[in-house]
């Protein structure tokens, strides 16, 4: 069985081009074997809707809370506070850093202000951090050495970063998560980071709506889609998909302990 630790269920639900229901998300997933998935959290909000929609299927759904660094308009700490006490949900984020379509200083300087509160946040309710990072390497890896995010753990997602970041988020004691990138042509680095993470550390997401993995590059993502991760870093790491599916099942259910 396979586990989705990151997707984007609202956004497919309230997709512009392509909206799919919950209940064709739910029954594609069970007929791939997807048994769980992580729903994440961008702002706080979407909170109620995305709330409402994944409440239904709390067996098979958990959810995240948190505010994404491309959201910064968006500073409402005290809701995120309290949606992070859900019982629903198992980890904080997707919060961090991401310079790439946020150039502007100020910005960046609230992405920090915004990373360093949810690094807190974890840590003080035990609920582990799911981090974003785009063009902000050293600073990401700074502010969570300055704030100790070693104290809650974690996930670096939909990991595109180098092998030298991987090393730095390991010894933080980070998972690292790798999305449908990792399929693509192009990818050959992300997928040297993949042979060098120690299976027992790594999970596997789609990012739905987005980066749909070959063969389905550039058709709007879902769930039951995650085994073309899974059959791409047991590729890399010499291995079965079932082993794969296994592994990154384990070490979901290991770093978010209250999905299981
Ligand atoms: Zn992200
Ligand atoms: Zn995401």
């Amino acid at each position: 069985m396979f586990v989705d630790s990151h997707c984007h269920l609202n956004m497919l639900t309230g997709h512009d081009s392509a909206p799919i229901s919950m209940a064709e998300i739910l029954s594609s997933a069970a007929r791939n074997r997807v048994e769980k998935m992580l729903c994440v959290a961008v702002n706080t909000t979407d909170w109620d809707d995305m709330k409402a929609q994944c409440a239904l299927y709390a067996d098979k759904i958990v959810l995240s809370a948190g505010i994404h660094p491309c959201y910064m308009h968006d500073q409402d700490f005290a809701a995120l506070a309290r949606q992070a006490d859900d019982v629903q949900v198992v980890a904080i984020g997707e919060s961090g850093l991401d310079y790439f379509y946020d150039s502007d200083v100020q910005t960046q300087q609230k992405q920090r202000d915004s990373f360093a509160k949810h690094i807190h946040l974890s840590a003080k309710i035990k609920k582990p951090l799911i981090v974003h990072t785009r063009d902000a390497r050293d600073d990401t890896i700074a502010v969570m050495r300055t704030e100790q995010a070693e104290r809650g753990r974690g996930v670096m997602h939909c990991f595109t970063e180098t092998l030298e970041m991987a090393k730095a988020a390991l010894d933080l004691d980070f998972y690292i998560s790798f999305s449908g990138i990792i399929t693509f042509k192009n990818a050959a680095e992300i997928r040297e980071v993949c042979a060098y993470v120690p299976l027992e550390r790594i999970l596997i997401e789609t990012d739905s709506p987005y980066l749909a993995p070959v063969p389905y590059r550039g058709k709007v993502n879902r769930p039951c889609w995650v085994q073309y991760v899974a059959e791409q870093v047991a590729d890399v790491k010499g291995l079965s998909t079932d082993e794969v599916a296994k592994a990154t099942t384990k070490n979901f259910y290991q770093l978010f302990e209250n999905a299981a």
